[in-house]
């Protein structure tokens, strides 16, 4: 049994059927990277997984426990308890395109206020762990300034750093580095590869084509709601089988 096995996921936002049909299991430890047109339904596949969006249709499990299932002969998901479908979801870190950092918060309480607010932590017990992280990501020494005077890519950093306050056993990564500027993507990147090198397991939606050859085991290839083609990098970047995915290789060069 993989760590995270999604299989059969339907989306519809009415009559728009946003994800078809798709399965996508992740071993413990592997970096997948998902990339695709935009529209193609990326975003919405990985807020499935973390439940920002209910599923209409598959099973969702991970780490061998149900969140979501579809009874044989039903045509809909029926979600486990909402306290299981919370433990599983707290095992998952997010970071978006936009950092969502609260802005009225220095970069310290943005690291600190999951933890004290979602597990009940006192502020000394989290401060190891928040000094451990903000030197991780570089950003120690900014750790009273508010948001607002930081680069996108130190907000971005600290968005990271954030999410692994809480601990988590997968990170999700939505276009972390589409809203940078060029020469502000690279830190962020460095940052995310680093969690490649510890074994994180993560699932990355990018554009950034040689970051996903790079960093990712496996690449997927979206479009229309449907996983067109999957294969090492190597595979999908440099022989792609499908006309699809050719031509949008293509069209990102
Ligand atoms: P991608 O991330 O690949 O660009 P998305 O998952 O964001 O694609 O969107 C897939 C499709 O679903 C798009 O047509 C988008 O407009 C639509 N969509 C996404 N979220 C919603 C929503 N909350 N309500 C209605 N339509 C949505
Ligand atoms: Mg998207």
């Amino acid at each position: 049994m993989s760590f995270i096995e999604m299989d059969h996921i339907r989306k519809q936002f009415g009559n728009l059927e946003v994800l078809k049909d798709v399965t996508l299991h992740v071993d413990e430890g592997e970096v997948v990277s998902i990339i695709g047109p935009s529209g193609s339904g990326k975003s919405t596949f990985l807020r499935c997984l973390c439940q920002l969006e209910t599923i209409d249709g598959g099973t969702i499990t991970v780490d061998g426990d149900v969140m979501v299932s579809q009874p044989e002969g039903s045509r809909r998901s029926v979600y486990a308890p909402p306290a299981q479908v919370r433990a599983i979801c707290r095992r998952m870190g997010m970071c978006f395109q936009h950092f969502n950092l609260f802005p009225h918060m220095t970069v310290l309480d943005n690291i600190l206020e999951a933890p004290r607010i979602v597990k009940g932590m006192k502020t000394e017990d989290i401060m190891p762990t928040a000094e451990e992280l903000l030197k991780k990501v570089g950003l120690w020494e900014k750790r009273d300034e508010y948001p607002s005077r930081l680069s996108g890519g130190q907000q971005q950093r600290v968005a990271i750093a954030r999410a692994l306050a809480m601990n988590p056993d997968i990170m999700l990564f939505d276009e972390p580095t589409s809203a940078l500027d060029p020469e502000l993507t690279g830190e962020v990147l460095r940052t995310i590869k680093q969690l490649a090198d510890e074994e994180m397991t993560m699932i990355i939606v990018t554009h950034e084509m040689a970051f996903a050859k790079e960093v990712a085991d496996r690449v997927i290839f979206m479009a229309d709601g449907l996983i067109q083609e999957e294969g090492t990098p190597q595979q999908v970047f440099e022989n792609p089988q499908n006309e699809r995915t050719k031509s949008f290789l293509k069209s990102m060069l």
